[in-house]
């Protein structure tokens, strides 16, 4: 028996596999990252080569993330209130572990140092580790994101001159997907969950913060108005 027939057995027990499933390794990936893709009845896996030679157990977690993920419409799936296994939790504290052993190369901008330092001491009596800190592409739509796997935070070059308070409100709400990690149940897995929004809020001057930062970027798009689609704002909030 295969991974993805062995996970799927684990998870969906009595419901015959009726899939033809693929897995192959990528160089492409970042570190720990996987997709799936679904054509007909074929399932197809790609997973970052760093799953390479990572127990089979949280392997097969990892791809029971992915079969719930895919087959989320399949009627044997629908009817479920409850989805969890015990490799799906062997792979959330697996990646959770990851990042907290990523060491940082403690080489960083400056602006981006200072923000996490200040965040750090004034909302986490500077108990973070420094995850590493980079600026991305000069994004409208990601404007920051964290992630797990290489325990990095990115911030969008768009506020490469955004005043602090700005960068401190997107660096808290990074910092605190660091802090609290993901929550996982029913075999999704959330990540801003009402204990995320709730320490969100504790942000100084929450209120007013996502009106400064709507404007922000609203100047940001004048300055380059030939370049830049209409996105509704909704949407340009969605930082992850
Ligand atoms: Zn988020």
């Amino acid at each position: 028996m295969n991974l993805v027939e062995e996970a799927f057995s684990r998870l969906f027990s009595g419901v015959e596999f009726s899939f033809e499933p693929a897995v192959s390794y990528s160089g492409k990936f970042k570190p720990y990252n996987a997709t799936v893709r679904k054509i007909g009845s074929n399932l197809y896996f790609s997973l970052s080569r760093s799953w390479k030679g990572t127990s089979d157990e949280i392997v097969i977690g990892l791809i029971q993330h992915l079969l719930i993920k895919i087959l989320r419409k399949e009627k044997f799936v629908k009817g479920r209130s409850k989805m969890a296994s015990l490799n799906m939790q062997l792979y959330d504290d697996f990646i959770k572990g990851v990042s907290e052993v990523t060491v940082s190369n403690g080489i960083g901008d400056e602006a981006l140092e200072s923000s996490f330092r200040r965040v750090n001491e004034k909302y986490f009596l500077g108990f973070v580790d420094r995850p590493q800190l980079q600026w991305g592409s000069e994004s409208f739509r990601k404007l920051a994101s964290y992630d797990y796997h290489t325990n990095m935070i990115t911030v969008s070059s768009l506020f490469l001159e955004a005043p602090e308070r700005i960068l401190d409100y997107l660096m808290y709400h990074e910092m605190l997907h660091k802090k609290l990690k993901f929550s996982s149940s029913n075999g999704r897995i959330r990540h801003h969950g009402s204990e995320f929004r709730r320490l969100e809020g504790q942000f100084d001057g929450s209120g007013a913060i996502e009106a400064d930062l709507n404007s922000f970027i609203r100047s940001r798009r004048r300055a380059r108005p030939q370049r830049i689609r209409r996105f509704s704002w909704r949407r340009l909030l969605m930082f992850q």
